[in-house]
């Protein structure tokens, strides 16, 4: 197969946080089967979406990374749609609008793919990905094999889907959506994009979006402005002024940056509250020791 690779590729401008790292071996396929073919003889890949929630080490990464963002097929029937992996939601959320179909709303405002987006089950303004998921398509990274799961079986929760525990990738999913009007539809993603306007950073702030989940029955943003997380900054990287849960790279972050950044934001919370805030972004990297150790300090239980 002519599949694209690139080596030492930096992935800065594929990401929302717009911070420097390069990749050892990057490939990008253009189908689901060239997908399905680098996850069978690759080694431990790791795959990509939109990379909206990923901080890239700035010392790189040593592998194989899988970016989705050419599988782009999605097809409308009726009320289902199905959707490749590397689909951006918010693209999704239009084209369901203009076909009069509700259920996509939430997704006009960040920039996920669907594959990402079902990974980490994304959600906002009440409704989440799961709502209308009929099943996923996904590739069984253990056994090399494809199966189709329904959504009893990919067992969300708040941030979660099975794939994260079993070392599945998300290669397409199909939904159900409710027909609508089309006035109706634009009215809450209208809203949607004036709630997010009022209480999330545009990207021209480059951001990963929450940096920590929030703890059952609390809010990670309360607990940190309660600890004066507000304003804190380590090298480019600062906590956004409006939301505490929120890391703004300010002025050429570099990863260590942010890192030592959330390091500082946890303690205080831990300080505080006694209460281990986990992070949401996702790190990746391998080549900084300094880098790993807060990572797992960040991540432990
Ligand atoms: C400005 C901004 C606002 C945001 N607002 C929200 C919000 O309101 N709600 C919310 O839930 N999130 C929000 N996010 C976070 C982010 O958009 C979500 O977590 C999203 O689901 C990540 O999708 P992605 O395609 O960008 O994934 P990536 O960042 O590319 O990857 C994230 C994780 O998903 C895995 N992954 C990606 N694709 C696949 C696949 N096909 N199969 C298996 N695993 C895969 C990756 O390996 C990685 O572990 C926001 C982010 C930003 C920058």
């Amino acid at each position: 197969m002519d599949i694209e690779v690139r080596t030492n590729y930096n992935a800065k401008n594929l990401t929302s946080f717009k911070i420097s790292g390069q990749i050892e071996r990057a490939y990008f396929p253009k189908s689901i089967e060239e997908l399905i073919y680098l996850l069978k003889t690759l080694e431990a890949p790791i795959v990509l979406g939109n990379c909206s929630n990923v901080l890239i080490s700035s010392y790189g990464y040593s592998g194989d990374v899988i970016f989705t963002q050419n599988c782009k097929k999605v097809l409308f029937n009726n009320t289902k749609v199905n959707a490749e992996c590397g689909v951006k939601i918010q693209m999704a959320s239009k084209l369901a609008s203009e076909q009069n179909l509700s259920g996509f709303e939430f997704m006009i405002g960040f920039p996920a793919s669907v594959g990402g987006a079902v990974y980490m089950n994304a959600s906002a303004n009440e409704q989440s990905i799961s709502d209308r998921l009929i099943s996923a398509t996904v590739f069984d990274n253990e056994n090399k094999s494809v199966m189709v799961l329904t959504k009893n079986d990919l067992q969300f929760d708040y941030r979660k889907s099975v794939c994260q525990l079993r070392n599945y990738t998300v290669l397409s999913a199909e939904f159900d959506l409710i027909k609508s009007d089309f006035s109706k539809i634009q009215e809450k993603m209208k809203k949607n994009l004036d709630f997010r306007r009022r209480h999330q950073p545009s990207l021209a702030l480059p951001n990963c979006g929450s940096v920590f989940k929030n703890p059952q029955n609390n809010s990670a943003g309360r607990l940190l402005d309660l600890s004066g997380a507000k304003g804190l900054s380590y090298g480019g990287a600062k906590v956004w002024e409006n939301h505490a849960n929120f890391i703004i790279n300010s002025d050429n972050a570099q990863s260590d940056d942010v890192l030592n950044l959330m390091l500082l934001m946890y303690n205080k919370v831990s300080e505080n509250f006694d209460i281990k805030l986990k992070p949401e972004v996702i790190y990746i990297g391998n080549n900084s020791k300094e880098e790993e150790e807060i990572w797992k300090i960040l991540k432990q239980k």
